[in-house]
C-alpha cells in the first residue's frame, strides 16, 4: 500500500497528524485515545511526539501511529516533514474560543498544501465539557466540514467524550479508502 508501512504485528501501519491552536487540547485527545489520560497543565517538552495505539479494523489490525506537535505550532515551527505520508489529520479547535475556530482556514490550507491528497480530515470541537464558555455553536462547526468536506465531532477530551469514536471514526475511513487500492 502507498502510505503505510508493513509492521511485523499488525496488518497496517497508518500515520495520523494532530492540528490545530496551541491550548486547543490535542496532547489530551491523543494521550486519552493512546492511554486513557489526561492531564490538567500537560506540555512536557518541545518536539514532534507520537504514540501509537492498535485497532481491529473489520477482521484486520491496525497500527495507528499519531503525532502531536508537541506545542510547535506556536513558533510556527511546523515543517512539511510533519505531514508528509499522513493518511489522515485531526483538525482541532477549541469550542471557548472563536480564535482557534477563526484559524482553522489557515490550517486547511497547510493540510493542502502539504498534505497526501486522500487525507481524511476529521474537525473536531473540543471542550464540548465548557458548556457555559462556549463561543462556537455545534452548527458552525457542522456547516464548515460540510464546505470542506470534512467529518465533524465534537469532544471533552476532559470527561471522555466522542474521543473514541473521533478517532476510529478516521481510521475507519483511512481504511476504506486505502483498501480500495488494490493493496
Ligand atoms: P494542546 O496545546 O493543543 O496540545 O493542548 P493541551 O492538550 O495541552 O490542553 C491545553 C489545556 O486545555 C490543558 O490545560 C488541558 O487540561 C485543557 N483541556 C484539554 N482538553 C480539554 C477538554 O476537553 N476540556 C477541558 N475542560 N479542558 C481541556
Amino acid at each position: 500500500m502507498g502510505n503505510s508501512l508493513l509492521d511485523e504485528e499488525c496488518d497496517y501501519l497508518f500515520k495520523m497528524v494532530l492540528v490545530g491552536d496551541s491550548a486547543v487540547g490535542k496532547s489530551n485527545l491523543l494521550s486519552r485515545f493512546a492511554k486513557d489520560e489526561f492531564h490538567l497543565d500537560s506540555k512536557p517538552t518541545i518536539g514532534v511526539e507520537f504514540a501509537y495505539r492498535n485497532i481491529k479494523v473489520g477482521d484486520k489490525l491496525a497500527k495507528a501511529q499519531i503525532w502531536d506537535t508537541a506545542g510547535q505550532e506556536r513558533f510556527r515551527a511546523i515543517t512539511s516533514s510533519y505531514y508528509r505520508g499522513a493518511l489522515g489529520a485531526m483538525l482541532v479547535y477549541d469550542i471557548t474560543r472563536r480564535g482557534t475556530f477563526k484559524n482553522l482556514k489557515k490550517w486547511l490550507h497547510e493540510l493542502r498544501e502539504y498534505g497526501n491528497r486522500d487525507m481524511v480530515i476529521v474537525l473536531i470541537g473540543n471542550k464540548s465539557d465548557l458548556v457555559e464558555s462556549r463561543e462556537v455553536e455545534a452548527e458552525e462547526g457542522q456547516s464548515l466540514a460540510q464546505l470542506e468536506d470534512l467529518c465533524f465531532l465534537e469532544t471533552s477530551a476532559k470527561e471522555n467524550l466522542n474521543v473514541e469514536d473521533a478517532f476510529l471514526q478516521m481510521i475507519t475511513k483511512i481504511f476504506e479508502i486505502a483498501s480500495q487500492k488494490s493493496l
